[in-house]
């Protein structure tokens, strides 16, 4: 098949358009025909004139024949053999523009890849910080050879199957029809040299895979999920390139009372009846040991007792958080013989005391009612 409308109609642009007029408006047009888009019946009609117009305009050579003669014969079907179906239109904008650089050689130096690993920690070196030793496993330059992959001694030598170029031309057959795609010479993996004798150690390939003890820093205030990186310690960079970051994640094991609330530290702290009532001082845990705490009398469950100041430290600042005391005031579950005749005893000098038992409480209808 193939069109008999004026390519440059079809793309919208004029007769003098540079290449990057072409590419924007085929863009363009991709954007608005593709079927992936536009659920048109003749879309798809459409799409397929503007890749047989963009095929030929963007090609100097064809551009010029079509310029001159007004058609262009393709090999391999031409552009009217579309037995392939539709790419997706991202895969095309992808593809044909290189955005995201996954088409065309990859012959310049490439950063090494990232590595990642989790190490879990004690709750108390989240809060102060600590030095973990971590393992892991990843490639580098091989000693022996240095990265050449050739044994000592010997040196590569030029590839054979692209000359060296690091890069080879294959025909690719697209929805666009047939065109000449220039990759990575899967020989040499662009590097335009072969090992004709390999590096014992590495068996050519350059890089060894070696396990290495690494000390993390790990500093005060981390949480769980935190994620610290070490730049350059990932995976080693291929032609020269660098390496890659390696990113350790944080896991902090729950603590055995403490919880955590970002900065703060919060405890449940459970008091009977005759201490809740009378007061009492008590001894709790804190982040920096037991600490001695004055329960006022007549506290109610619920109370919060903030101690300011004995929370987790911010990341990289001298402030800490709060450690934040949650008052229980608990009822007893089992009472002896004569704790019972005490509580009635109790009870007789309290007198009887009723409350409303749904809505809000006394206090808050007095508060409502003063506006305090
Ligand atoms: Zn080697
Ligand atoms: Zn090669």
């Amino acid at each position: 098949m193939g069109t008999t409308r004026d390519y440059y109609e079809i793309l919208e642009v004029p007769r003098d358009a540079t290449e990057d007029d072409i590419r924007k408006a085929y863009r363009r047009l991709a954007r608005k025909y593709h079927p992936d888009v536009n659920k048109d019946d003749n879309a798809a009609e459409i799409f397929k004139e503007i890749n047989e117009a963009y095929q030929v305009l963007s090609d100097a050579e064809k551009r010029a024949m079509y310029d001159r003669f007004g058609r262009v014969d393709m090999p391999g079907g031409g552009p009217g053999d579309f037995g392939f179906g539709f790419g997706g239109l991202d895969d095309i904008l992808n593809d044909f523009f290189g955005f995201g650089g996954r088409r065309g050689t990859q012959q310049g130096p490439m950063r090494g890849a990232d590595l990642q690993t989790q190490v879990t920690i004690e709750f108390e070196e989240a809060v102060f910080g600590t030095e973990k030793e971590i393992e892991i496993d990843r490639h580098e330059t091989c000693p022996t050879c240095n990265g050449s992959g050739a044994a000592p001694g010997t040196q590569p030598v030029r590839c054979p199957q692209c000359g060296g170029t690091g890069e080879v031309r294959q025909t690719q057959r697209s929805i666009f029809g047939t065109f000449v795609n220039v990759a990575t010479c899967p020989r040499c993996e662009g590097t335009g040299e072969i090992v004709s004798t390999p590096c014992h150690e590495c068996q050519g390939r350059r890089y060894v895979l070696v396990t290495r003890r690494l000390s993390l820093n790990i500093p005060a205030g981390v949480d769980d999920g935190t994620r610290i990186r070490l730049s350059g310690e990932g995976e080693v960079g291929s032609r020269n390139g660098p390496p890659g970051n390696l990113y350790v994640d944080i896991r902090v094991k729950p603590h055995e009372f403490f919880r955590r609330n970002g900065n703060d530290i919060e405890l449940d702290w459970s008091l009977n009846f005759a201490q809740a009532a009378l007061g009492d001082e008590i001894t709790i845990p804190t982040l920096d040991g037991e600490e001695k705490l004055v329960i006022p009398a007549g506290i109610q469950s619920g109370t919060t007792i903030p101690l300011r100041g004995k929370g987790v430290p911010y990341l990289r600042r001298s402030q800490r958080g709060d450690m934040l005391v949650h008052i229980h005031v608990t009822t007893p579950r089992s009472l002896t013989d004569e704790q019972k005749q005490l509580f009635r005893e109790l009870a007789k000098t309290l007198g009887k005391e009723v409350k409303p038992q749904n809505g809000k409480s006394f206090f808050e209808k007095v508060k409502d009612v003063f506006g305090t």
